[in-house]
């Protein structure tokens, strides 16, 4: 089957979508983008997809923002002619092409936005990340200083995912300079102390603010837990009970090694799979929880 895609309010084959060279995304990142997970062909959290979309181009100052209720229709429609069961839709919108290579933006009337979107399938559930657990490792954070921007200026998490494949390992955390974990390259991450307290880090401009930390935020605490919101550092995660990650790719992923560093017994904590079990049950993950957590 041809994948769909949608550019700039047409629907289309992928493969014969077509971007300007001198496209703001292309020439300076100066685009945000989203990525928003489907299971059971249902969007998760759309409207807080949307909310963050709004927000990173307002904080970007983008005169002209995309139409909200237009966005959704082309997730929905992109979920349904794609037959996406599972997996996730991708939105990116620029600044747009214009003649030659300004730093400043055209702003007000001059402008137009370039829009793309496409959706894929893909196992979110059922996944050997899932299940056993992903290896870390960590990295300096070397990215700009509003993270809480989703902007598809991607080169720092690039360079850390590709040095954890060298290295062996599933993804990287990131490191300040202050020996704090930022967040992952791609997801937020969470440790769980001997203690058994949940700790993530609170939103700020060094972070983003994940749409799955925030909803599985709000399944725990209306499961009745509890979480910290603060900083911890590199030494703290590596003596961590348990630890996980958390995005809309890759929902709820036990961290099982830092560095090298085993975290318990190696394998996904009890914590961490309840806490799976409750975020599973939040997006209607069927009969609550899947075999291979419900066996456990
Ligand atoms: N932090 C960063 C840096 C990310 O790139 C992402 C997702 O891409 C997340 C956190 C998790 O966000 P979400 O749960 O909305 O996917």
């Amino acid at each position: 089957m041809t994948r769909q895609a949608w550019l700039n309010g047409v629907f289309l084959a992928a493969d014969e979508a077509r971007i300007s060279p001198f496209d703001r995304g292309f020439l300076f990142a100066d685009s945000v983008y989203e990525v928003t997970a489907v299971y059971g062909g249902q969007l998760i959290d759309m409207e807080r997809h949307l909310d963050r979309l709004q927000r990173s181009l307002t904080e970007l100052g983008f005169a002209l923002l995309p139409d909200r209720s237009e966005i959704a229709r082309v997730h929905r429609r992109l979920v349904a002619d794609n037959a996406i069961g599972e997996g996730y839709v991708y939105l990116q919108v620029s600044r747009g092409a214009y003649e030659g290579r300004n730093f400043p933006a055209p702003d007000g009337e001059g402008m137009r936005l370039t829009c793309f979107a496409f959706a894929e399938a893909k196992p979110l559930i059922d996944t050997s990340g899932a299940r056993h657990g992903i290896k870390v490792i960590s990295v300096p954070d070397i990215r700009w200083g509003r993270r809480d921007i989703k902007s598809t200026g991607l080169l720092a998490p690039v360079l850390a995912k590709t040095e954890a494949r060298a290295r062996g390992a599933d993804d990287a955390w990131l490191v300040g300079a202050d020996g704090f974990v930022t967040e992952a390259a791609s997801a937020n991450a969470w440790i769980v102390t001997r203690e058994g307290e949940i700790v993530t880090r609170a939103l700020s401009h060094v972070i983003l603010a994940g749409i799955t930390r925030h909803s599985l935020f709000d399944a725990l605490m209306q499961a009745g837990g509890r979480i910290s919101e603060r900083s911890f550092t590199l030494e703290e995660a590596l003596n961590a009970a348990e630890a996980f990650s958390t995005s809309a790719t890759a929902l709820v992923a036990p961290v099982v090694e830092i560095d090298g560093v085993r975290l318990g017994d190696g394998e996904p904590g009890p914590v961490t799979r309840r806490v799976q079990a409750i975020y599973y049950a939040a997006i209607g993950v069927e009969a609550g929880t899947p075999g291979w957590l419900a066996a456990r």
